[in-house]
């Protein structure tokens, strides 16, 4: 769907997955304005497909596209356009158990100007493809103690899904793997002393009964992960923190998890921080795993969804 600035989108259509035409000078392409979401969609075991908390996305992908002068579709434009890709694609919803159909929206600038300036002209899509496992194997990651390669710096992107987030994250992400790490924790770009998130999820430190994650005032993108995973650790009895998360508190903890669309929740087997590796509890008795089956089991729909949260498409 495409509208210009000041309008509002109407209804979009259908078209194969293909490339598509843009002008070289759009706002996307010269100066970073664009949001993306990303979304799955399941098949239970009895066939049908649900989505999760689609309208967290929509709202999200709001929030990013005013941060970025952009005018967003409407959560009911949104939703429904999730949907009908999804039925569009029904085919490619893997069966229960063997992966998902991971949902990309996007929402750029594609209006045409030489000099720095919002867009006229926004143009919002969604492509998907069959997805499974997004890691493989324990997660061992490593600290990123260079802060200039934080993962939004101080320019307040960090709370939304800007595309600008992500690329200046490969050196340290590319790094990271050449050495044989899954992932990298970033640390707040300001002092160094707290952990922020992984490259694409959020982080949890558990010490006992309690539960801490890092407040995402800004510059930490707000997951639906992890926002679930907070809720359903509260209906499960643990004590959750949601403050700032000091390196040394990580260093001590029992578990270190991060949840995400694409990994869901998952244990943290190692960090390494100064060329130390410090190992963490793993396994089904884990909070994290816990926490895992009741989100997966909501989201597949084998636990009964009291808060609403699954959207059924087919
Ligand atoms: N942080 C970052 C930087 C991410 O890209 C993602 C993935 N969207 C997350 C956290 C987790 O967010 P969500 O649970 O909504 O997928």
């Amino acid at each position: 769907m495409k509208c210009a600035k000041g309008e509002k989108f109407s209804h979009g259509n259908l078209i194969r997955y293909g490339t598509f035409e843009v002008s070289p000078a759009a706002g996307i392409l010269n100066y970073g304005q664009g949001i993306f979401e990303g979304l799955k969609a399941y098949r239970t075991e009895e066939g049908s497909i649900l989505l999760f908390r689609p309208e967290e996305n929509a709202l999200r992908m709001k929030a990013g596209a005013d941060r970025l002068c952009m005018t967003s579709p409407s959560v009911e434009q949104f939703i429904n356009a999730v949907k009908d890709t999804v039925l569009a694609n029904k085919r490619w919803v893997p069966p229960a158990g063997r992966g998902t159909l991971y949902l990309r929206p996007l929402l750029m600038g594609t209006g045409a100007a030489l000099g720095v300036g919002p867009s006229t002209e926004y143009t919002f899509l969604i492509y998907c493809s069959p997805v499974s496992n997004y890691h493989k194997g324990p997660l061992n990651f490593k600290v990123e103690e260079k802060l200039y390669r934080a993962i939004s710096g101080l320019s307040g992107t960090g709370g939304i899904k800007s595309v600008t987030n992500y690329a200046p994250v490969y050196p340290a992400t590319t790094e990271a793997k050449a050495e044989g790490f899954s992932d990298v924790l970033f640390l707040d770009a300001a002092t160094g002393k707290h952990i922020e998130e992984g490259s694409a999820c959020n982080m949890f430190v558990v010490k006992g009964n309690a539960i801490c994650t890092p407040t995402t005032d800004g510059a930490i993108l707000p997951g639906i992960t992890r926002k679930s995973v907070i809720a359903i650790a509260i209906d499960l009895g643990y004590q959750v923190m949601e403050r700032g998360v000091t390196v040394e508190e990580m260093l001590v903890a029992d578990e270190l998890f991060c949840t995400g669309t694409a990994v869901v929740v998952n244990n943290i087997a190692s960090v390494t921080y100064k060329n130390t590796k410090i190992e963490y509890k793993t396994g089904a008795e884990t909070v994290a795993q816990k926490l895992r089956k009741t989100l997966l089991g909501i989201q597949t729909g084998t636990i009964e969804d009291r808060k609403g949260w699954t959207v059924r498409v087919l």
